[in-house]
């Protein structure tokens, strides 16, 4: 299939991508084009208005501060892949990004687009729920910051305003310390999983966590940050009993049905691989300790 007709614009500034947001009906911004351009030719979306972000070189960045990531909307997930930085830093989003499409779509593919097109299982939507990112909306009106937990406003549909664009995104970064994981089941290497779940943990001088954080996607429209399962590890000893009940827990949360796998099935694999997560970054958490 091909996209209906639409007209094409490529704005060199944020001003100049705001500018037109603002001023055309039925408008859709364009970064990597890896499902933008699918879902247009399938006629799932039907823009009046492509603007194409691609030479908006403001919008392209990666900056660490002490205690964050900055990213910009348009860097491209390879780029974050081949960062030294970022594996250093955050490995956690190196863990998630292995797992994101494959090569090609992530030489194209943006961690803004990713955020955007918000696919429920979307492996940086999943990490930007974990850290308890901000996301950074760009508009005439200015710059609006919005913390993750109120950025996903329904299945795929963000809470961005028709006339913002998002410019970046801000990960605080985690503990050195922490161990982290990052684990999926989906049907095929570079698919969509069908369930995700990542974790991060801190254990204090007597190896006991004091610090824990989960996010499970692909059981509703956005990952879950189960808090209470969270704060019943803590003071835990990062071992099986723990685990084995935080799982439990996981499978007991709300989980959407569809054509391909029932709610069921997203509970026992919410179980497993929390369990997984959980394991892996008591490891990491352990030679960190240990280290
Ligand atoms: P685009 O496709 O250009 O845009 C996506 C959506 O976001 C559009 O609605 C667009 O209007 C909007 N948008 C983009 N940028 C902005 C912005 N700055 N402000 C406001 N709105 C914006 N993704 C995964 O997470 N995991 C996978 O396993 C995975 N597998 C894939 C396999 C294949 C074969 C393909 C083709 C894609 C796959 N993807 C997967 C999707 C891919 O990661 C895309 O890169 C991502 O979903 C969208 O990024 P993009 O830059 O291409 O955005």
């Amino acid at each position: 299939m091909k996209p209906a007709p639409f007209i094409y614009h490529d704005p060199r500034t944020v001003n100049e991508a705001a500018g037109l947001l603002a001023s055309l009906d039925n408008a859709r911004v364009l970064a990597g084009g890896q499902s933008l351009m699918p879902m247009m030719n399938f006629r799932y979306v039907m823009p009046d208005h492509l603007i194409d972000l691609n030479k908006v070189g403001e919008l392209a960045y990666l900056r660490f501060d002490g205690a964050a990531l900055h990213i910009g909307a348009m860097t491209r997930q390879r780029e974050l892949e081949f960062s030294a930085e970022v594996g250093a830093r955050c490995p956690l989003l190196h863990e998630a990004l292995a797992h994101v499409g494959h090569r090609q779509t992530r030489n194209r593919g943006t961690i803004g687009g990713s955020l955007c097109h918000l696919d429920p299982s979307a492996e940086l939507v999943n990490v930007t729920a974990l850290l308890g990112g901000t996301l950074h909306a760009a508009s005439q009106r200015g710059m609006r910051d919005i913390p993750f937990a109120e950025f996903a406003a329904a299945y795929m549909t963000t809470s961005l305003e028709p006339d913002e664009l998002l410019a970046g995104v801000t990960l605080p970064l985690p503990d050195r310390r922490n161990g982290y994981a990052f684990a999926e089941f989906a049907r095929r290497h570079g698919d969509f999983a069908i369930v995700a779940c990542s974790a991060l943990l801190g254990l204090d001088r007597n190896g006991d966590i004091k610090e824990a954080a989960l996010a499970i996607s692909g059981l509703g429209h956005a990952p879950v940050r189960p808090v209470l399962i969270e704060s019943a590890l803590l003071g835990q000893k990062p071992a099986g009993a723990a685990f084995k009940a935080a799982a439990a827990e996981a499978a007991r949360l709300d989980a959407t049905a569809d054509a391909y796998v029932t709610a069921a099935y997203r509970q026992h694999l919410a179980r497993v691989l929390t369990f997984r997560a959980l394991e892996q970054a008591a490891r990491r958490a352990a030679e960190q300790a240990h280290g």
